[in-house]
């Protein structure tokens, strides 16, 4: 055996060759038994071999094959063990099952400089440095439990640096194997010298080297642990990321920087870094980077990323983590979520927070027996005269303050969102039934419907306070609609619906309301494309004195839908206003009646008027005013030629602004004409009525038509005295027989308009009448 080793040690260079060399021995003393070992040794070396893996690895290898050492104090095999071991040029320390040294062999008292005497019955943790305590002490029950189950252990290595006798560190890689003598299990730790190999040892230091300056010059925070999850390294930077200093780091756990219940969450994850190499982690669904709350020793939790990092020489073993307080990040996304998910204006969730909102509850709750909710959708009613009169910021103040009082009303568990302009969208996911989703929608009328106060300045101060309603339709859950696009629909259309019904109260989805809005969607299509294609026609019709000779027209639109045929302007012009669309629409009125004054007056017609109606949409608009004048001017149109009629409804909806407006137009076209249509049925106060500055009350269809029952009759002489109190001009439409004529004949009217007359009709027929009126003479 001693000749063996001798020659051994003359004859054999390569660590490979050693090692094969040793393994035979020991197969040759019989120290090994180890069933089939031909059978798996071969190839084995072979194949280390081949990749030129050290005697160290081949060792390791062979130890978890599965060889099984044993032998009896005294015996011979005994002797040829402490001959190998004294002899091999790996340091081997031999310890008894509780850790305590038994003997070290020549090489390791080189390597450490210590002598055998000084090591023999001292615990070995003497001799390790504290932060690998845990991890030694730990591999050592494993070999140990493993022998004792006759299981090999899954990974005998472990790697720490170690002092030597007189100064400097050693960093050493262990195997920790055991064999027994005489039944009783004791330890062998054949260590390897990292820095005997210079290649190794060059990249370590100089990676090490490496590894301490950048660290140390990088903001995250750098640990190093074992598998235990032992901190055994830690960089400067831990302090401000987690409020310790790199020395109380080292030697504890990890784990003490995470609240625990996280710590747990991940630890599997951690487990996989440890053994998966980055360039692997993709392959296997792992992410570069972990999102985790941390633990800051005086700050408590806040978000941390942590990215891994492990080289081949300690995978499994040993694990870089790279971590940083993420907490800004996290604030600004969040910031940036908020932003994308909200309304900047009023702060409430906006269209996409919606989306997400109801898909939960199509997920969460739509399968809950008996579950109701609804959905409503709120469209303020004259929002958008706020808007065009009194200027946007006024707008944005309404749509704060009616967000306020939303939130108000609402319970805290009810979202609302605003999906923009003046479109508010409330979910009820917690009611009973449907009288529940009616009584919220009332709450809600009766909030908004308040007066609002607001503080930014407007043109006309006495407008600082204003009402405005909602119009509120209500889809049910799952009644009406169990997918977004069903839902929204349902609840926009009944919404549709309680703007019809009149504005300012709430309307349930019906099957069938699609019909009818579709038809509305058609209208405003068709209104469209007709403004686009000059689809509007413009009719006339004659207001006559009592002799019934023409004195002026009032112009009326006509507008003939492909589909529908003739439209009643009461419908379309109501639409237009909805829609918007009354302003070109009424541009191209104004333009078509004051050319055709003009070309009358031309033909000489010189006291011929023409009556133009605006909407009320049209007339506070805040573009009336340059409109007309530029109208007046292209056209040639005389002031005096004209007269301009608003309902009595809309004068009284906003009289102080009306008078305002009126004045204004009148002094900039001096001789322009004031008419309030449809005089008895806007209830005005008569103290605005006697400052209106308008010369022509129309009075009512409905007072003429019905001019014979006694109540209408005294309402009709009323307003005859009313106008001639006030020295105002008062003209009946709607006469449609003799009687009637007769009627307001007897009480000095002196303008009248009926089909008892004329009908409205084109401009051409009017030329014609008006040819025949005065002999013919003239040319239209
Ligand atoms: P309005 O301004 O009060 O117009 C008078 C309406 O009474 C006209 O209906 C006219 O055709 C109708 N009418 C005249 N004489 C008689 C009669 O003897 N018997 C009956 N039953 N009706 C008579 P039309 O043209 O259907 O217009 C309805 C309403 O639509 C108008 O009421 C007006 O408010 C609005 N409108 C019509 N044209 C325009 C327009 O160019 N601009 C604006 N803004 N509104 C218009
Ligand atoms: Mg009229
Ligand atoms: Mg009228």
């Amino acid at each position: 055996m001693i000749e063996f080793v001798e020659r051994l040690d003359e004859s054999v260079d390569s660590l490979d060759e050693r090692f094969d060399r040793i393994i035979e021995a020991l197969e040759e003393y019989k120290l090994l038994e180890a069933p089939g070992l031909e059978a798996e040794a071969g190839p084995l070396v072979t194949d280390l071999e081949k990749r030129g893996e050290s005697l160290f690895d081949n060792l390791l290898r062979k130890a978890i094959a599965g060889y099984d050492l044993s032998f009896r104090s005294g015996s011979e095999d005994e002797d040829s063990f402490a001959i190998i071991i004294d002899n091999t040029m790996d340091p081997v320390l031999l310890l008894d099952n509780t850790g305590s040294v038994l003997r070290t062999n020549p090489a390791f008292e080189k390597l450490f400089g210590f002598d055998s005497q000084d090591l023999e019955g001292q615990a070995i943790l003497e001799f390790v440095p504290v932060p690998y305590h845990h991890a030694v002490r730990d591999k050592f029950a494993k070999v140990l439990s493993a022998r004792r189950h006759r299981t090999s252990p899954d990974d005998n290595l472990v790697v720490f640096r170690s002092k030597r006798k007189n100064g400097g560190y050693v960093s050493v890689e262990c195997l920790v194997a055991s064999y027994l003598r005489d039944g009783e299990i004791e330890i062998a730790v054949i260590l390897r010298d990292l820095a005997n190999s210079h290649e190794i040892a060059a990249q370590l230091s100089d990676s090490e080297e490496q590894f301490e300056t950048l660290s140390e010059t990088i903001t995250e925070a750098i640990l190093r642990i074992d598998e235990d999850y032992r901190i055994i390294f830690a960089n400067s930077a831990v302090l401000s990321t987690f409020g310790y200093t790199r020395q109380e780091l080292l030697g504890s756990s990890f784990r003490e920087l995470f609240p625990p219940e996280i710590f747990s969450r991940h630890e599997p994850d951690f487990r996989k870094y440890f053994y998966v190499d980055d360039q692997h982690r993709r392959g296997l669904g792992m992410k570069r980077t972990l999102e985790l709350l941390g633990r800051h020793k005086h700050r408590g939790v806040s978000p941390m990323e942590m990215s891994f990092g492990n080289s081949s020489n300690y995978r499994g073993r040993s694990l870089t983590c790279i971590i940083r307080d993420i907490s800004t990040r996290k604030n600004t996304e969040r910031r940036l979520r908020h932003l994308a998910y909200h309304d900047k204006l009023t702060g409430l969730g906006n269209r996409d927070l919606f989306a997400t909102e109801i898909n939960r509850i199509f997920e969460e709750l739509l399968p809950v027996e008996g579950f109701c909710g609804a959905l409503l959708f709120l469209d303020l009613d004259g929002f958008k005269q706020v808007n065009d009169s009194l200027g946007h910021e006024a707008g944005d103040e309404l749509l704060v303050e009616t967000a306020r009082r939303l939130r108000e009303t609402l319970r805290e568990t009810d979202p609302i969102f605003r999906f923009g302009g003046d479109e508010f969208v409330v979910l009820l996911s917690s009611i009973p039934d449907p009288r529940g989703a009616a009584l919220v929608a009332r709450k809600i009328l009766e909030a908004v419907s308040r007066t609002f106060t607001l503080s930014v300045e407007t043109d006309a101060p006495e407008m600082s306070s204003i009402s405005v309603g909602v119009s509120i339709g209500i889809a049910m859950i799952p009644d009406h609609g169990t997918s977004l696009n069903r839902l929204t629909k349902s609840a926009d259309l009944a919404m549709y619906h309680a703007k019809d019904a009149g504005k300012n109260c709430y309307r349930f989805f019906e099957e069938g309301m699609d019909e009818k809005v579709s038809l509305r969607l058609k209208m405003e299509q068709g209104l469209k494309t007709s403004l686009n294609a000059g689809g509007f026609e413009l009719y006339f019709q004659p207001l006559v004195d009592p002799a019934g000779k023409i004195r002026g027209v009032e112009a009326l639109v006509r507008w003939q839908d492909m589909d529908m045929g003739w439209v009643s302007p009461t419908t379309f012009i109501a639409l237009a206003e909805e829609t918007n669309l009354i302003i070109p629409l009424g541009n191209w009125i104004m333009e078509t009646a004051c050319r055709q004054i003009s070309a009358w007056r031309a033909a000489g017609y010189d006291d011929l008027f023409v009556s133009i109606n605006l909407s009320m949409n049209q007339f506070s608009h805040p573009d009336i005013v340059p409109n007309l004048r530029n109208t007046l001017r292209r056209s040639g149109a005389s002031p005096d030629s004209i007269c301009i009629e608003i309902t009595e409804t809309s004068v009284m909806k906003d009289p102080e602004s009306t008078i305002a407006k009126i004045r204004q137009i009148k002094d900039e076209n001096p001789g322009i004409r004031f008419v309030i249509d449809d005089f008895g049925t806007g209830y005005s106060s008569l103290n605005y009525l006697s400052r209106l500055p308008a010369e022509i009350l129309k009075i009512d269809i409905s007072f003429v038509s019905r001019l014979f029952e006694e109540q209408n009759q005294k309402v009709v002489n009323a307003i005859i005295n009313l106008a001639r109190n006030m020295e105002m001009e008062y003209v009946v439409e709607g006469v449609e027989n003799e009687d009637q004529r007769r009627y307001f004949a007897d009480r000095g009217c002196t303008l009248m308009q009926g089909f008892h007359f004329y009908r409205p009709m084109e401009a051409a027929k009017i030329d014609e009448i008006l040819r025949e009126e005065n002999g013919g003479s003239r040319e239209g």
